[in-house]
C-alpha cells in the first residue's frame, strides 16, 4: 500500500483569478477553436463542448440544437445505424458515433460508418479504460478506420492517456466518478478529483500532440471554464444539458404541478434493465436515476453556458477560448459560492 501525499483538486476547490485585460466586452470573445488531430491528421473547428453519449442527452434532437451552436453531440450507442439518417449534412461535423468494445459493437460501428461516412468522430466508451482488451479494441478500430477522429476513454492518469494515444486515439476522455448520476466512487472507492485529472492528463496528452475531453462533474458554467482553464481541449456535459425538450423521455408532472424529466446513468439499473435485462448477478449498478426539473428549450441553457464562458475569458483577458489555459491561475478556496438564498430563488415558470 502507498499513499500519495499531495491533495488533488475538484472544480469546487478552486476559483480563477481575474487578470488585467484590454477586452471591452464579452462579445469580443471567440469560443471557436481549431484542432488538428495527432493520429488521423484531420482538422476540426467548432465550439469544443459536447453532449454526453447518454440515452437522454446523446440524441439527434439535442444534436440539431448544439450543431447550430457549432457544438458536438456524441450519439448514445444504442441507436441503430439507420437512425443516423436524421443527421443532416450540415450537422455531420458535430456528431460522433459511440461504441462499446464487443464484437457486436464493432459490427454495428462498421454499419454506422458505412451508412454515414461523413460523420468524422468515433467514440470508444467504457467505464474503465484501464483494461488490455480496451487498448486492443482501440488499436483494432484505428486500423479499420485510419481517417476517423478517434475518441477513447475513460481514464484519469497520464500514463494511460499516453498508452491510448500511442495505440491510435486522437482524443482521450478523462473522468472516473465525477458524474452527476455516477455512483462509482460510492460503490468502488475508485476515482480521481476531476480538476487534477484534467491538469495531469492534458499535460501527458499535449506532450504527445494528443487531446483530451474533460468528461463529467461540471455543474455550472463556471466549472466548464475551469475545465478549459485546466487544459481540457473539449468538455463533455450530461446533467447540465439534461431535462430539456430535446432530451429523450417525456415531461412528467408532480401532483403539485411541477414538471420534471427523468435522467439516468448509463450504468444505472434503469439502463441495465433496458439493455441487458437487468443488473447481472456478479455486478452492482454504478449509476443513479433522478428527476430533473423540466428546463424548457435547450437553446436557453446553451446561451447561458456560452455566455458564462465568454465572461470567464473576459475576466482573464483571453480574446479567444484558446488563450484561456495560458491566462488561468487557479486559487485554492474553501468556499466558492454563496448559497444563502438558493432555496428562495424565484424560477421563471416554464
Ligand atoms: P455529468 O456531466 O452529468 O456530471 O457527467 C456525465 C458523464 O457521466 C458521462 O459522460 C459519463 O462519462 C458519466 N456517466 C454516465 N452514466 C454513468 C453511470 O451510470 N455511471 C458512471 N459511473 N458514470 C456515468
Amino acid at each position: 500500500m502507498r499513499i500519495e501525499q499531495d491533495v488533488k483538486l475538484d472544480f469546487k476547490d478552486v476559483l480563477i483569478r481575474p487578470k488585467r485585460s484590454t477586452l471591452k466586452s464579452r462579445s469580443e470573445v471567440t469560443l471557436k477553436k481549431t484542432y488538428t488531430f495527432r493520429n488521423c491528421k484531420k482538422t476540426w473547428s467548432g465550439v469544443p463542448i459536447m453532449a454526453a453519449n447518454m440515452d437522454t442527452t446523446g440524441t439527434f434532437t439535442v444534436a440539431e440544437v448544439l450543431s447550430k451552436n457549432l457544438m458536438m453531440t456524441v450519439i448514445a450507442k444504442h441507436n441503430e445505424p439507420e437512425s443516423f439518417d436524421a443527421v443532416t449534412p450540415e450537422m455531420a461535423q458535430y456528431v460522433s458515433f459511440s461504441t462499446g468494445t464487443s464484437d457486436k459493437d464493432f459490427e454495428r460501428l462498421q454499419k454506422c460508418v458505412e451508412r454515414r461516412p461523413d460523420i468524422p468522430f468515433i467514440c470508444i466508451d467504457v467505464a474503465n479504460g484501464y483494461s488490455e482488451h480496451f487498448v486492443e479494441f482501440v488499436k483494432k478500430t484505428r486500423k479499420r478506420f485510419p481517417d476517423h477522429i478517434l475518441i477513447a476513454g475513460n481514464v484519469v492518469t497520464g500514463e494511460m492517456v499516453e498508452e491510448l494515444i500511442l495505440s491510435g486515439a486522437d482524443i482521450v476522455k478523462v473522468g472516473i466518478g465525477p458524474g452527476s448520476v455516477c455512483t462509482t466512487r460510492k460503490q468502488t472507492g475508485v476515482g480521481y478529483p476531476q480538476l487534477s485529472a484534467v491538469i495531469e492528463c492534458a499535460d501527458s496528452a499535449h506532450g504527445l500532440g494528443g487531446h483530451i475531453i474533460s468528461d463529467g462533474g461540471c455543474t455550472v458554467p463556471g466549472d466548464v471554464a475551469k475545465a478549459f482553464g485546466a487544459g481540457a481541449d473539449f468538455v463533455m456535459l450530461g446533467g447540465m444539458l439534461a431535462g430539456h425538450d430535446e432530451c429523450a423521455g417525456d415531461v412528467m408532472e408532480e401532483d403539485n404541478g411541477e414538471k420534471y424529466k427523468i435522467f439516468y446513468g448509463m450504468s444505472s439499473e434503469t439502463a441495465m434493465r433496458k439493455y441487458s435485462g437487468g443488473v447481472a448477478e456478479y455486478r452492482s449498478s454504478e449509476g443513479k436515476t433522478v428527476k430533473i426539473p423540466y428546463r424548457g428549450p435547450l437553446q436557453e441553457t446553451v446561451k447561458s453556458i456560452l455566455g458564462g464562458l465568454r465572461s470567464s475569458c473576459t475576466y482573464v483577458g483571453a480574446a479567444q477560448l484558446k488563450e484561456l489555459p495560458k491566462r488561468t491561475t487557479f486559487i485554492k478556496v474553501t468556499q466558492q459560492i454563496n448559497n444563502i438564498y438558493s432555496a428562495n430563488e424565484i424560477k421563471t415558470p416554464k
